[in-house]
């Protein structure tokens, strides 16, 4: 056993990249006694969504876990896998200035009679996993909110919000107590390494410095194409953008105790938080500036935007970009040389499948690792 954790000590691995992937990445293989860089200029920089670093900072953290149409396939087992991490992950990660929890539930609302036959055929098949239709008072709590008779909704017990930023905070506090070395440079190239005796890979820093590394493990989202296409490896990724509006509710009673932690209705997720304040999330335009029309759309939510919403006022907004995956599955999850691995392509639920993700790259590592 002691030979093992020795041996895992001498095995040195750089991660690309300090969102959510990385983040995971980096607590997962260090907590498992590994040597470990996270390298990304923003590594030691301030957190925050009002000028995010990157797609996670901007992120609303919505775990949508269980409420998912599928029982099978990689998605899904993907999903529930983070789903039972994320509890455990918890309790191992520093939290100690923050507290910081999952914020349950998760409420969605129908806005077709065919999405709603879908949530009846999900509230049956999905029963275990604490997915109900709504109740008929619950129903028409929404009803008043959103001034119209909705067709019905799902609550899902079990799903619900981790906020992003005290997580990344967090993780990145955690980091420093099981010892990974952060380094706040950009990569702007990685070679396979011909010269070095045990080292396979070498990563050349623009300060112009250079790391040889046993492991290389690639979470850049969409720069991943431009570090791996001169290593002859083609990744597709095109950026959407997801968007933030925040909004101070005026001369409203929002003392809305039913509210969920995320309520979901038109693919918009609605966060209400601070007695009067509503963030809404959607992902909505391919692409990295964002288009006053989709901003109006998100607001006016296709001319059915309730008095609170269309007499509120904008107090804060903010965008990131995602990286979707062309012609391939999201996310990204490969060897694609022996020593050279990525996490990425986390074009939606990043923030959910982030523990499954690291686990996949963690276990990966340690088949070959204990191998060798
Ligand atoms: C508005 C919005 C809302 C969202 N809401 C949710 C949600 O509710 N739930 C959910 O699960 N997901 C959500 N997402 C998606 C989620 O944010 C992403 O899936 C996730 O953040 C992707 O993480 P990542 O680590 O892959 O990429 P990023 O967070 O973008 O991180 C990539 C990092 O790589 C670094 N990097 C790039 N190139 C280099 C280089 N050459 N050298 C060193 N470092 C480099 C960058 O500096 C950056 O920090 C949302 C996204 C947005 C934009």
């Amino acid at each position: 056993m002691n030979n093992q954790k020795e041996k895992k000590k001498q095995i040195e691995i750089s991660i690309i990249g300090s969102g959510i992937a990385g983040l995971t990445t980096a607590f997962h293989l260090g907590k498992k006694g590994y040597k470990v860089n996270l390298i990304d200029p923003t590594v030691n920089s301030e957190i925050n969504n009002i000028n995010p670093k990157n797609g996670t900072q901007a992120a609303l953290g919505v775990l949508m876990g269980n409420i998912y149409k599928k029982s099978k396939g990689r998605a899904f087992l993907l999903r529930q896998k983070s789903m039972k991490l994320w509890k455990e992950w918890l309790i191992q990660i520093d939290y100690s200035d923050l507290n910081i929890s999952l914020e349950k539930p998760l409420i969605k609302l129908a806005n077709s009679e065919k999405e709603y036959l879908s949530m009846i055929d999900l509230s049956i098949n999905k029963k275990e996993y604490g997915i109900k239709l709504l109740d008929k008072t619950t129903l028409e709590f929404w009803n008043s909110i959103f001034e119209k008779k909705l067709i019905g909704g799902l609550i899902s017990h079990q799903d619900g919000r981790l906020n992003p930023i005290n997580l990344v905070k967090s993780l990145m506090k955690s980091l420093d107590q099981i010892k990974v070395n952060k380094i706040s440079n950009n990569v702007i190239k990685i070679r396979k390494n011909l010269n070095s005796y045990n080292k396979s890979w070498k990563i050349y820093l623009e300060n112009n410095q250079s790391i040889d590394q046993d492991y290389i493990i690639i979470c850049t989202a969409l720069n991943t194409k431009k570090l791996l296409k001169p290593l002859g490896h083609e990744i597709i990724l095109e950026p959407i953008l997801g968007q933030v509006i925040e909004l101070k509710l005026e001369n409203m009673a929002t003392n809305w105790k039913k509210w969920p932690a995320i309520l979901n209705y038109q693919s918009k997720n609605f966060v209400h938080h601070n007695s009067n304040h509503m963030l809404i999330g959607a992902t909505l335009e391919s692409g990295i500036k964002p288009s006053l029309s989709h901003k109006k759309e998100m607001l006016n939510m296709n001319n059915t935007a309730p008095k609170w919403m269309t007499q509120a006022t904008i107090c804060h907004e903010w965008n990131g970009i995602r990286a979707r995956p062309k012609n391939e599955a999201s996310p990204l999850l490969k060897e694609i040389e022996p020593g050279l691995l990525i996490n990425t392509g986390h074009y939606r639920n990043g923030i959910l499948l982030a523990p499954s993700c690291a686990e996949w790259i963690g276990l990966k590592i340690d088949s070959q690792s204990i191998l060798n």
